[in-house]
């Protein structure tokens, strides 16, 4: 442990001495003792191997407070100015108040499942139920982790060791990780793959099912389009076939919006409602996609489908927790007053920003970040295009506007994009042809932006 190829004078001091620093002591009052004890011994391991550098007791004890800052802070509010409006990375879809403050109350002790009338045990999906089957149109409805989840729970639960009818057109990887051949692999299900990528009709499902084939799936493209020569089964058609063969047919929607998003004068994305009407016997969402909610994924449809989907061990696995469902009910309770959802979803509020005030916004900023960015970028208004992200409606793209700043002679855009990731509410934006786009659709409080850029110049010369 004490390294005795280091020379004596080298080794750094022990931690016991470093302990007695106050500037030691003031992290001990922070972060308890252990957790000190802990960084002092990485910062002076990392001095250790470091050879031949000093081991000065001022440096590991800053070390280590980096260590500390680094290691306990947790997650970081970010600026998200990339232009994705539900993007995966920054956490998806930002929450209302409302989600907020449910959350809070549900922190303590709450009836999460206790029916408090019969004071008998209860069911969690029971707060979430009747909303979901009133925005849906569904039966039933039950919540669990996310949506890959609720997939992986309906495959296990009703096709175990069967087969599963898709479209070779709808084997989609979705965010890098969620691939349905594998949950299809995971779930102890045979994918039947029938079709081609470009065109698939009735009549390759209808030959496909046989004496072990337990459900013919449906699976929302989200994240690309098929363009040119194509064809695809509708969900009437796929449900009218799957139920002459006493079997059911699921829906995978992904994103998945509970309202038309016509009526907004957004591109359009298949409703639940839709696929619950076109005769889908269960349809599985995302919590925190359009719906603008927390982290969840939700099935609904048949009552006696769902019922088994609930009693299978799996779903005890991927139940969702009690702050989740404060959230996701505080969420559908705006989502079933729509007139007022655009101004009360943040989510739809920020897809809904007209590209003027955005513009209006990039205009008033522009001076301050031009004034602080003197001699590393040019900064200038630009026109630019926000996606909503998440998979839906990929060739959607929103007019938006933005802060484009190009790099002066001796900085370039990654550097630029750097220092702006160092701000203590850093800001992301994205890098394209050369130069930093701040695209400010999703920057809804501009004092959170602009009270940082004093800092920008020594970011940017550290
Ligand atoms: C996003 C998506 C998923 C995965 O949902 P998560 O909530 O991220 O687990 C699954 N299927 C489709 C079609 C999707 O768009």
């Amino acid at each position: 442990m004490d390294g005795t190829e280091i020379p004596a004078l080298r080794r750094p001091p022990a931690i016991a001495r470093l302990l007695q620093a106050p500037a030691a002591q003031a992290l001990v009052a922070a972060h308890g003792r252990p957790l000190v004890v802990e960084a002092l011994r990485a910062a002076a391991a990392e001095f250790r191997a470091r050879a031949g550098a000093g081991a000065a007791e001022a440096e590991i004890l800053g070390a280590a407070a980096q260590w500390l800052a680094r290691h306990t802070r947790g997650l970081r509010p970010v600026l998200n100015l990339t232009g994705t409006v539900l993007h995966t990375n920054l956490g998806r879809a930002p929450l209302p108040p409302e989600a907020l403050w449910a959350m809070t109350e549900a922190a303590g002790a709450a009836d999460l499942e206790l029916d408090l009338e019969a004071g008998r045990r209860g069911e969690r999906d029971s707060h979430l139920e009747a909303l979901l089957c009133h925005l849906t149109g569904a039966e039933a409805a039950l919540a669990v982790n996310n949506n890959a989840a609720a997939v992986l729970l309906l495959l296990r639960a009703l096709a175990s060791r069967r087969e599963v009818v898709v479209s070779r057109g709808e084997l989609v990887e979705i965010g890098g990780a969620f691939r349905i051949p594998d949950i299809m692999h995971e779930a102890g299900c045979r994918l039947r793959e029938v079709g081609t990528t470009n065109r698939t009709h009735a009549q390759d499902y209808a030959e496909a099912i046989g004496p072990r084939t337990a459900l013919l799936m449906k699976v929302h493209r989200s994240n690309y389009i098929i363009e040119g020569f194509t064809a695809e089964v509708a969900e009437e058609e796929l449900a009218t076939l799957a139920h002459r063969h006493s079997m059911p047919m699921a829906v995978d929607l992904g994103s998945g919006s509970l309202h038309d998003l016509a009526r907004w004068g957004l591109p359009q994305e298949p409703t639940v409602r839709a696929a619950i009407t076109a005769g889908a016997d269960l349809v599985t969402f995302s919590g925190d996609k359009l719906l603008g909610g927390p982290q969840a994924g939700l099935v609904v449809g048949r009552a006696a489908l769902i019922a088994k989907l609930r009693r299978h061990p799996l779903k005890r696995a991927l139940r969702l927790d009690k702050t989740a469902i404060a959230a996701l009910v505080a969420v559908l309770r705006l989502q079933a007053d729509p007139d007022r959802l655009a101004q009360r979803l943040p989510v739809l509020r920020l897809l809904l920003r007209p590209q003027a005030e955005i513009a209006s916004l990039a205009e008033r900023l522009r001076p301050g970040l031009a004034a602080v960015l003197q001699g590393a970028a040019e900064v200038a208004v630009t026109t630019c295009e926000s996606q909503i992200g998440s998979g839906a409606r990929p060739a959607d793209l929103l007019p938006s506007a933005a802060l484009a700043l190009s790099p002066r002679r001796g900085s370039t855009a990654d550097a630029l994009a750097a220092a702006l990731r160092r701000l203590p509410v850093p800001v992301l934006g994205r890098v394209t042809h050369g130069s930093v786009l701040l695209d400010l659709r999703c920057l809804e409080d501009p004092a959170s932006f602009e009270s940082q850029l004093p800092l920008l110049p020594g970011l940017l010369a550290g």
